[in-house]
């Protein structure tokens, strides 16, 4: 009922508001009418609203217009930003991830390079080469759609990651391996320590006398040469430490190369050692400073290692001598000959033959009186021959492969 009365009153309204209304136009003399019922005029005025509505909203518009642009344009380029930002942090992700594989690669080579020295087979880690995931940005294979950017980032991020990952975990089996190469290398230098002071042979003194560095330069790690890679964000201390550790064990290796480590007659047997002992004339307690090798007469003498002959010839209780200067504070005295075979002066190389096995001087049976002298000082040759011989293996090990 409320809504009938609701019509009713409305149309009351309207009638009163727009009665039936008649225009009279008058053209010479004549009079016209013409009717304006109540429907037309509800019409008129309601297109007259929308047409009032409609300016006040283009107005509205063209006096705001710049306002709406300009957000519209600050929307767009916050997107752009946004965009560029992330493409940004990609590129420098990739980028750290470029250098990383690069320098793992360097590495890889240098390990490569050790164990091959060594004379150890390498057994790949890396998977380095087949690194195809890793090319330009555009690599994603998705459309060019705006739609597939979020999910383009995604497959994308999971690919970086997954490269990332990989990476480090060959960094891990870099890191293991050169720790124990830096193992080895710590056995081999304290081993040949232990054994050259055992032989009367400091390590320090030997690289002094033989004006080595005991502590390699710090100057030119193996990754300095190639660019940026030190600046790779890896952890570089296991190879810095390996490095310089086998350029310690080339200097003393260098330093032992005028160790002098053949023993001169062949054939022999040891009549008397190094040290105190009853002289065979006196028999008073008196240091023997080398050690008697006995055998056959002329049996040949060797050169005990490459030097220069310091003196060649008679030389009081030791008969007929011989001395050779083999560098880096190494010396070797031979006495007893028969016959000496070189002179003063003379260049030999190791093994080279320099006299015969005798009996002159202050003797009392056929046997070369052999010394070998370091710093200044005799030091025990069958000491140094023992130690030359662990030397010798540790140098040839790289040639027993
Ligand atoms: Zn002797």
């Amino acid at each position: 009922m409320k809504i009938i009365n609701f019509f009713k009153n409305l149309d009351d309204i309207l009638d009163h508001y727009f009665p039936d209304r008649q225009m009279y136009f008058r053209t010479n003399g004549d009079v016209r009418f013409i009717k304006v019922s109540k429907n037309v005029q509800i019409f008129l005025c309601t297109g007259l609203l929308c047409f009032f509505v409609w300016c006040l909203f283009i107005s509205y518009n063209y006096v705001y217009l710049d306002e709406i642009l300009t957000e519209k344009n600050d929307e767009v380029e916050q997107a752009k930003e946004n965009y560029l930002k992330i493409e940004q942090q990609y590129a420098e992700l990739q980028n750290e991830i470029q250098k990383s594989a690069a320098a793992l690669e360097q590495r890889q080579k240098y390990i490569q390079q050790v164990l091959e020295e060594n004379g150890e087979v390498m057994s790949p880690v890396l998977p380095l080469n087949d690194n195809d995931d890793f090319t330009a940005p555009e690599y994603v294979d998705v459309d060019e759609n705006d739609n597939d950017q979020e999910a383009r980032n995604v497959i994308r991020d999971e690919k970086l990651e997954k490269l990332y990952v990989d990476l480090k975990r060959v960094e891990m089996q870099q890191n293991q391996l050169v720790k124990n190469m830096n193992d080895e290398v710590d056995q081999k230098l304290s081993f040949l320590s232990d054994t050259l002071t055992k032989a009367g042979i400091t390590p320090e003194k030997m690289m002094e006398l033989a004006n080595l560095p005991l502590e390699p330069s710090a100057s030119g790690g193996p990754f300095i040469a190639v660019s940026n890679i030190s600046e790779a964000n890896l952890d570089t201390h296991a190879f810095d430490s390996l490095f310089y550790k086998r350029a310690h064990l080339e200097n003393i290796k260098t330093a032992l190369d005028h160790l002098p480590i053949i023993t001169p007659p062949e054939k022999h047997y040891v009549s008397s050692k190094f040290g105190m002992r009853r002289d065979p004339f006196t028999r008073k307690w008196a240091t023997h400073n080398g050690l008697d090798m006995a055998g056959w007469r002329n049996t040949p003498i060797n050169s005990g290692g490459a030097g220069i002959v310091t003196r060649a010839g008679r030389n009081g209780a030791f008969g007929l001598f011989v001395e050779i200067n083999h560098g880096n504070g190494f010396k070797t005295k031979y006495g007893h000959l028969s016959k000496v075979k070189v002179e003063r002066g003379e260049k030999v190389e190791a093994n080279q033959l320099i006299g015969l096995m005798g009996s002159t001087g202050r003797s009392t049976s056929t046997h070369l009186h052999y010394e070998i002298w370091f710093n200044g000082k005799p030091i025990d040759p069958l000491k140094v021959l023992k130690a030359a011989k662990d030397v010798q293996k540790i140098k040839q090990q790289k040639h027993d492969a």
